[in-house]
């Protein structure tokens, strides 16, 4: 501060205040020389010393006013920096800003040292919030960009990883912004200590996530490495009373093998997540060029859902279930179809997914329920009283808290009893949040409803979580039924499955039987209820009747003939 020697000399009064400094310098420089001057010539033209001492107290009277009325106007221009300093001296102390300078104590001293570091911690503050997120603490979207950026330039190979909450839209029109944010904070918490330090967790908006993983080795490697971080993030947060789980799926984007840039990086991220499975079957995807085609074509069949909704281009067909001890035909399965304009017919497989990850099944689940409910009502007014019709429901539509009462009202509108109502959920899905299945499946029978498990044996459920789940029916899945007359294998599953649910009390039904030899073991075997082809193949609502009348009428005859 080379140029501001005069005023460091200065400061150095540090006991006088920047005005009180100006007037002694006032005084000092202007009044005390002119005093000098007068004083030295009036001893020098007066004859008697004390007329001189007179004109110099006169002299000394004048110079204190002059300086009086310079300190004064002075003071009135001094103002506005005066009132700066102190006003960012309060500011500093309001806002508990560290570090107050000492190195000047005058007001100006103050406002020059003041000003220099408020405006260093500033840019500080303004780089800290165009590269941070607020909510999490984490990088933002740029940066991540800015971290990725490095990294090219240094030409490592990583993963780019994005990393999606599924329920956070659903978690803020649920409960509250709130809640969804802690959750999304819980997740970056874990992340962040799951993740080496350097792995630049940021949030990408919303409920994504974003990180980079260096030195990914194959991709192989990576997926190993995002299933055990995985693991260790799905776990419930607790928020206030609730225990919440975190449906986390992530897309991963591989530089410098899918992207050499990082917008394109994220880009091919994120259309690799759409990719992802929304049953959690597979939750972490892989950048491929064809993920981006796939997405494409998702995007058309969600465009092309949305549009079916509103044209009520879905309908339902019924697959009978028999019981082959009363010998007829006890219930139906209500398997929906999309009647397509141009595509035709168009089974469950090839929709209910990509209703799933868009967010349709919702609704569709509810038009599904809806149309089940008034069939039953139909079949009522036509005398077939005594069927039950299942229901299948997704496991997002299982994570709705407004299901039940949905449900309900469906219920209550159509006029039906709801124990001819069965909800099946399948094995994989009631696996995914046991608490949660647990409570649904409760409320579900307290309305009166029966529940199923679907697809038996296609998941991994251990079996000590099925004895706690309140069930009232359980599906083996067709892959067992097919040849279970002559597969040995198959045939110690169903027989194990059969004895599990008779020491549990609750009902089994074979799913796909389409030979009677594999009706015939599976009844040997102790199985009574059973869907299939064998029976009858899944048949429109205004045919369902009469290929009941008839299936009764074979039901019957076989009986005959065996007797
Ligand atoms: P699921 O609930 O296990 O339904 C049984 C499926 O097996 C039906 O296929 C049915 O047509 C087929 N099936 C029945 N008997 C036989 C047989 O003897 N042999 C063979 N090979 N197949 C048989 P579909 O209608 O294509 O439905 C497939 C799946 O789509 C269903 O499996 C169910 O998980 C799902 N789905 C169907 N309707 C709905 C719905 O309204 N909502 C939801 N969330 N899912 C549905
Ligand atoms: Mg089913
Ligand atoms: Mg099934």
């Amino acid at each position: 501060m080379g140029r501001l020697w005069f005023y460091d000399l200065m400061s150095r009064a540090g006991w006088l205040s920047y005005r009180g400094k100006i007037m002694v310098m006032a005084f000092l420089g202007v009044h005390v020389p002119l005093l000098g001057v007068i004083s030295y010539y009036a001893f020098i033209a007066a004859t008697d010393w004390r007329d001189a001492v007179e004109v110099v107290a006169a002299a000394l009277a004048a110079t204190l006013i002059g300086t009086g009325v310079t300190l004064l106007v002075l003071n009135l221009l001094l103002q506005p920096v005066l009132m700066t300093a102190a006003g960012l001296r309060r500011y500093r102390l309001e806002r508990r800003l560290p570090g107050l300078p000492v190195g000047y104590r005058d007001e100006a001293g103050m406002l020059m040292e003041d000003a220099e570091q408020t405006l260093g911690e500033l840019d500080l503050a303004i780089e800290t919030m165009a590269n941070h997120d607020p909510v999490t603490g984490l990088y933002n979207r740029r940066g991540l960009i800015k971290g990725i950026g490095d990294r090219i330039l240094a030409d490592q190979r990583f993963a780019l990883c994005k990393l999606r909450i599924g329920n956070f839209d659903r978690l803020i029109a649920t409960f509250d912004l709130g809640t969804a944010e802690a959750v999304l904070r819980g997740v970056a918490r874990r992340a962040t200590a799951a993740l080496p330090v350097d792995a630049l967790v940021s949030r990408l908006g919303g409920g994504t996530l974003g990180f980079v993983i260096d030195q990914p080795g194959d991709v192989h490697a990576i997926a190993r490495r995002i299933v055990a971080t995985h693991a260790s993030l799905q776990a419930d947060i607790a928020v206030g009373a609730l225990d919440i789980k975190p449906e986390l799926t992530f897309g991963v984007a591989i530089y410098p093998d899918d992207a050499d840039d990082a917008t394109a990086l994220l880009d091919n991220a994120l259309s690799a997540l759409t990719t992802v499975d929304a049953a959690g079957n597979q939750p972490t995807m892989f950048f491929s060029p064809t993920a981006r085609e796939v997405a494409r074509e998702r995007f058309s069949t969600e465009q092309d859902l949305r549009r079916a909704l509103q044209d009520d281009e879905f309908t339902l067909h019924f697959q009978p279930v028999v019981d082959l001890v009363a010998g007829r035909t006890v219930g139906a399965e209500a398997l929906v179809r999309w009647q397509h304009p141009e595509r035709g017919l168009v089974p469950p497989a090839a929709f209910i997914p990509v209703a799933e990850a868009c967010g349709l099944i919702e609704p569709i689940g509810l038009w599904v329920f809806n149309a089940a409910c008034r069939q039953l009502r139909h079949w009522s007014d036509r005398g077939l009283d005594g069927l039950s019709l299942a229901v299948n429901l997704s496991g997002r539509q299982f994570a709705d808290p407004a299901l039940i009462d949905r449900l309900a009202r469906a219920i209550a509108e159509n006029g039906i009893a709801p124990g001819r109502i069965e909800i099946e959920l399948t094995e994989t899905a009631a696996m995914a949040d046991v608490g949660r299945t647990r409570d649904v499946f409760g409320e579900l029978r307290r309305l009166g409803i029966a529940v199923a498990i679907d697809d038996f044996g296609t998941g991994y459920s251990s079996l000590s979580y099925l004895k706690d789940l309140p069930f009232d029916r359980l599906k083996i899945d067709r892959q067992f039924v097919a040849d279970v007359h002559r597969d040995p294998s198959n045939q110690a599953i169903c027989g194990a499955l059969i004895e599990l649910t008779r020491g549990l009390g609750i009902s089994v039904l074979a799913e796909g039987a389409e030979h009677a030899a594999e009706v015939g073991q599976l009844q040997a075997q102790g199985c009574r209820l059973f869907q299939g082809f064998h029976f009858s193949r899944p048949v429109t609502g205004a045919t369902f009747v009469d290929t009941v009348a008839q299936l009764d009428r074979r039901l019957a005859a076989e009986r005959l003939m065996i007797h």
